[in-house]
């Protein structure tokens, strides 16, 4: 049975994020949008929220990597990611952090290697730092099995060549967890991860994307020329995980915590759309017009509320050290086209001003549509969720 509760720990984190989120994130997400360009590095909105002390780690990412004596991790990860987004979802995945690069280090990570990536560049709260993880070539989105970017042993260094595109802070991350193959013909078995670190010889970087949402958001393309990474920073070297798995392992964590920053931006459509409803409905909804807008509301409602506790679900089970695969991939189909649905009920209720676009509603929608491409496409996680429920092997 999985605990719903929450206590005063929760609590307590959610009104700090609250706050951030009112007075930070959604300011800084909503300029970066009319702007139509990330937020700049040297933005104080990244120190002020290096001062806050709400690291990921003080929101349950990010700390204790084997969960000892800590049971609900994700669980708190998950309460503070649906608030956040709640806020402002762009503005969120631009603070200083590891990202997405955080769970491959965790997992597969030696104890040192935690230390220099995960620990050391974050410590010094003056200066900002981000790491990120790289996986998506043009070649290669849902199905990651057939990345192009290879990794040759050269003495005591790996020689990388590739390209990789749509890597969220890959121009300002400290490192970046790259995905690469050893050997093309053993496909996922040949996937080894490597953190490659900003400054290394035959490391740089593209053009930054102009995206319809998330605008806050800096999402890069990175090139490694024959680009010498040391083996120290090999990732699981020695372990019985290939990069491969260490990928599928990290989705497990992340995808319903991405399913639920959807479900924070769907609620964010969704209660300004019933302050608005409110105000012109007055005392009681009459027209059948606005008795429809009312029932589209809270069947939205619903479905927002079904995602959450999906959600919920798989973090809890994570918590718990049961697998969560299904769970998590169940999350991931079923929120983000819920969190989309939220936004344009939304957008129905605000009428023509819904299609201004200076609008929080009308941001909401472009910004939640991504949700239902990274972490897995909705249509991949639902070939993924077949597949598993009738255990099949798998093909992504
Ligand atoms: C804002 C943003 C941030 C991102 N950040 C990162 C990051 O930090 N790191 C990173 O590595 N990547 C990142 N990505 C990339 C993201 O993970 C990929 O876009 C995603 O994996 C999908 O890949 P693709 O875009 O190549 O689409 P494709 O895989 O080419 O899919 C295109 C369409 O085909 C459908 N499709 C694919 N295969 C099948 C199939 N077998 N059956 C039926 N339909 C199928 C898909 O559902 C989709 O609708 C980011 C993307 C965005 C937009």
């Amino acid at each position: 049975m999985i605990d719903t509760q929450l206590d005063a720990g929760y609590e307590n984190v959610l009104r700090m994020i609250r706050y951030v989120g009112e007075h930070m994130l959604r300011p800084a997400g909503l300029a970066a949008d009319r702007r139509g360009t990330p937020i700049p590095v040297d933005d104080p909105m990244f120190l002020e929220w290096n001062q806050t002390g709400l690291s990921f780690g003080a929101v349950g990412m990010g700390k204790n990597s084997q969960g000892e004596g800590v049971t609900r991790i994700n669980r708190s990860a998950i309460l503070a990611a649906e608030e956040m987004a709640y806020w402002d979802q762009g503005a969120c995945m631009s603070l200083p952090g590891p990202g997405l690069g955080g769970p491959p280090i965790r997992i597969l990570g030696t104890e040192s290697q935690k230390q220099r990536f995960l620990i050391d560049p974050f410590e010094d709260k003056t200066k900002p730092a981000w790491g990120a993880y790289a996986t998506t070539e043009a070649a290669a989105g849902s199905d990651v099995a057939r990345i192009q970017t290879t990794a040759v042993e050269d003495g005591d260094h790996y020689i990388i060549n590739g390209n990789k595109m749509f890597i969220t802070n890959g121009g300002r991350a400290s490192w970046v967890v790259v995905f690469a193959t050893v050997d093309p013909s053993a496909g996922r078995a040949g996937q080894r991860a490597f953190v490659v670190e900003k400054g290394t010889p035959g490391f740089t970087v593209g053009r930054i994307e102009k995206k319809m949402g998330l605008t806050a958001s800096e999402t890069a393309t990175l090139f490694f020329e024959n680009c010498r990474v040391p083996k120290e920073n090999v990732l699981g070297a020695g372990q019985d995980k290939s990069g491969f798995k260490a990928a599928m392992a990290t989705f497990d964590i992340t995808r319903p915590m991405v399913a639920v920053m959807a479900v924070g931006i769907g609620r964010c459509a969704w209660n300004r759309a019933a302050e608005i409803a409110r105000e012109a409905f007055g005392a009681q909804p009459t027209s059948p017009i606005e008795q429809a807008m009312l029932q589209r509301l809270a069947h939205a409602r619903q479905r927002l509320d079904a995602a959450r506790l999906l959600c919920w679900r798989a973090a809890w089970k994570m918590d718990h050290k049961q697998p969560n695969t299904i769970e998590a991939s169940m999350a991931k189909v079923y929120a983000p086209p819920a969190a989309l649905n939220a936004t344009k009920v939304a957008m129905d209720v605000c009428g023509l001003a819904g299609v201004r676009n200076d609008t929080l509603v009308e941001k909401c929608f472009r910004d939640v549509k991504v949700f239902d491409i990274f972490e897995g496409t909705g249509e991949v996680q639902r070939i993924v969720l077949a597949r598993r429920l009738f255990g099949y092997p798998r093909t992504h």
